[in-house]
């Protein structure tokens, strides 16, 4: 399941794209898309308009927040010609989509002269004005693509989601960690705490950091959460370097495979001996989430 340097792997092969004009747009399924400018009570359904879809609109960022990516455009320089007198903020125009990857998403480019017939399960594809493509296909069905019909839409969705785990300080980990009873394992899966660490870097930070996943989230040292901040960066920087991890469905923008599951410690290690101690790595089900930590490294000291 990607998390945040898969996604932010994903941005940087997406880069390409900036600065071209989407010229069309194919919607193969329509229920992964969600249209938040539209006015019906279902916004998994009806009509979508070109300009939400960037039809006609040039990109001019790439944006990720946590697991989120927004492809940020501005709709068309042509149209705003005949406002030029009345100074229309430029900022104002800007829409943009967000894709969420959900288990098995991908966001792919490619170039469309490419003779490659369309996967099963591409439900989205956009094309570029200098023939690029990009295709969402997601097998199992869990991700989707959000069109906001403004950046301030945007922004007021993302204002609800914790600091990003890539630049999370210690102070702001610690304010939103005290304000759950829960233990911090589901802290750090609580996207509105901390955005973008899920399953995979929660265990490594966690044992990077020498703390127990059952720990009591508000419970923690300041210093836990100092080491604990420190660990949550290092880890997702070490593995944005790597490419990300790929364990089954991941890939790139260029669908390439990330090395990041190398440097994995704890995860997928359950019975293994631990790396620093030698003790045996053990599992159980934590959030609903199969949790790995090393029983002497992490002590549970509630216990
Ligand atoms: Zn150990």
């Amino acid at each position: 399941m990607p998390e945040l340097p898969e996604v932010e792997t994903v941005r940087r092969g997406l880069e390409p794209i900036i600065g071209h004009q989407v010229v069309g747009c194919r919607v193969r399924r329509r229920d992964v898309i969600r249209d938040l400018g539209s006015s019906s009570t279902n916004n998994r359904r009806g009509k979508l308009n070109d300009q939400s879809l960037l039809i006609g609109c040039t990109i001019t960022e790439l944006r990720r927040h946590g697991k989120q990516l927004a492809i940020i455009a501005c709709p068309d320089q042509t149209d705003q010609a005949d406002r030029s007198q009345t100074t229309i903020d430029k900022e104002d125009l800007r829409i943009a989509i967000v894709i969420h990857l959900g288990m098995s998403g991908q966001l792919l480019r490619s170039n469309s002269n490419a003779k490659t017939t369309p996967a099963k399960h591409v439900h989205v594809v956009w094309t570029l004005d200098d023939e690029q493509r990009i295709s969402f296909q997601d097998p199992r069905r869990f991700g989707k693509v959000v069109l906001h019909p403004s950046l301030t839409s945007l922004e007021n969705d993302w204002s609800k989601l914790g600091d990003d785990g890539v630049t999370i300080s210690a102070r702001a980990l610690e304010t939103a960690c005290r304000r759950t009873s829960r233990t911090i394992k589901a802290a750090l899966l609580d996207q509105k705490l901390i955005a973008g660490v899920g399953n995979i870097y929660a265990d490594e930070s966690l044992f990077d950091a020498g703390i127990n996943p059952n720990a009591i989230s508000k419970e923690l040292t300041n210093d836990q959460f100092k080491a604990l901040a420190y660990s949550i960066r290092k880890i997702l920087k070490a593995a944005i370097k790597a490419r990300g991890s790929t364990l089954r469905d991941y890939r790139d923008a260029n669908n390439q495979s990330g090395s990041a599951q190398l440097l994995h410690k704890v995860y997928g290690r359950a019975g293994e001996p631990c790396l620093v101690c030698s003790s045996t790595i053990c599992s159980a089900q934590l959030v609903q989430r199969t949790t790995c930590w090393c029983p002497q490294c992490q002590p549970d000291r509630t216990r």
